[in-house]
């Protein structure tokens, strides 16, 4: 159960001290406070743990301070979406808002592989308009003699080169703690000219520690992709962890599936449960059709498989796209394959906006529905 306090409650005023003496009477339940710094106001859940089934609605929100009350199900506690649950769906980042309302593309390189390509990609979406981009530092690999990324040693001139181009968010991979660390510090040695949102890869998708990690820290965001072979609910369960260590500014990205029912694509596209992830949590989602497609196949109307694709999770809902690009995919060290051309991006940034629109028309038609 959760109890939504009023807005800007004062943790030393008598009503608030009365209500966590009530709480402390109920036999076995524990409380866990957690507190939302939001730009206008500070907002205050107090989570109730243990037999809360015995309590009732209309006495909790009897309480002091006590705004609303929420009895959630056992699944998501934090992210998932509870009935007459009408809490917040969107954080703030960096300037930019990724809520389950909103949509935003990361246009960039799958791996940084030098200066003067992240500067051209960079350049290119700032002169599209864009403020976000993707640059894989740390990549995982499946072949141990792969480029494994340049790690550490590009993170400062990428955070420089944001900065010049007025980029406010970058999607990164990490794989270990220590990326962490080493994002953090070169953010702080550049000046924090630019913002990191962690991605957690489909490969370490339930890596626990991992998540533990990345979730007590609340700094950065986290897009954790979908596991490519567990189960929806494993996913969410996972994202569940950051939020259970503290961290609910996360955002659930789709890549497709790994099995062969997918081919030719190299996953199985998964982007019909963009909806079904917006019912189940407040988590804004965010659709990959580089990694779910894998190729520049195109169908006979010319457009390639990954831009369809595209257009049908943002039909349909999605809040995020991450998508490779790159200036001479010939030339790419990681999935050069899959990228798209510089000159194709004002197209796809076309493309996307079409579907966005025509999103926006089906809510819209769906509205003036009487029933
Ligand atoms: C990526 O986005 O670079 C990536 C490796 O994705 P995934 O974890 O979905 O394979
Ligand atoms: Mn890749």
């Amino acid at each position: 159960m959760i109890l939504i306090l009023n807005p800007n409650v004062d943790e030393q005023s008598a009503e608030y001290r009365q209500l966590l003496a009530q709480l402390a009477a109920l036999p076995g339940i524990q409380t866990r406070v957690h507190v939302e710094h939001g730009n206008e106001q500070k907002l205050t859940e107090m989570y109730l743990i243990g037999n809360t089934k015995a309590l009732e609605i209309a006495d909790m929100q009897n309480l002091p301070c006590v705004e609303r009350v929420v009895r959630v199900s056992e699944e998501y506690r934090i992210l998932g979406r509870h009935k007459d649950d009408r809490r917040d769906t969107h954080f703030d980042y960096n300037g930019v808002r990724f809520g389950q309302d909103t949509l935003n593309v990361f246009a960039g390189l799958c791996a940084v592989d030098n200066r003067e390509h992240v500067e051209i990609m960079m350049r290119a979406v700032r002169d599209n308009g864009q403020v976000c981009t993707r640059m894989g530092a740390y990549k995982p690999r499946t072949s141990p003699y792969a480029f494994q990324g340049h790690g550490k040693y590009c993170l400062n001139y990428v955070f420089e080169l944001a900065g010049k181009y007025g980029i406010k968010v970058i999607a990164m991979e990490i794989t270990h703690e220590s990326h962490l660390h080493e994002i953090k510090e070169a953010l702080h040695q550049t000046g924090n000219p630019t913002g990191v949102m962690l991605q957690i890869g489909t490969r370490n998708t339930q890596n626990f520690e991992l998540l533990k990690i990345v979730g007590r820290q609340t700094e950065l965001p986290v897009l954790l992709k979908r596991g490519f072979g567990i189960t929806l609910d494993e996913s969410l369960n996972a994202a569940e962890y950051l939020a259970s260590e503290g961290n609910r500014n996360v955002v659930f990205g789709l890549r497709g599936m790994k099995t062969n029912m997918g081919d030719p694509h190299r996953n199985f596209v998964d982007f019909s449960h963009v909806p079904v992830v917006k019912r189940l949590t407040r988590m804004p989602v965010c659709i990959d059709p580089s990694h779910s497609v894998g190729s520049r196949a195109a169908s006979p109307d010319g457009i390639l498989d990954m831009m369809h694709v595209t257009a049908q999770g943002v039909m349909a809902g999605a809040n995020m796209v991450l998508v490779d690009f790159h200036p001479a995919p010939p030339k790419a060290l990681v999935d050069g394959p899959q990228a798209m051309l510089l000159k194709e991006l004002p197209y796809f940034l076309e493309d996307v906006r079409i579907a966005r629109e025509a999103y926006l028309k089906r809510v819209e038609l769906r509205q003036r529905q009487d029933w």
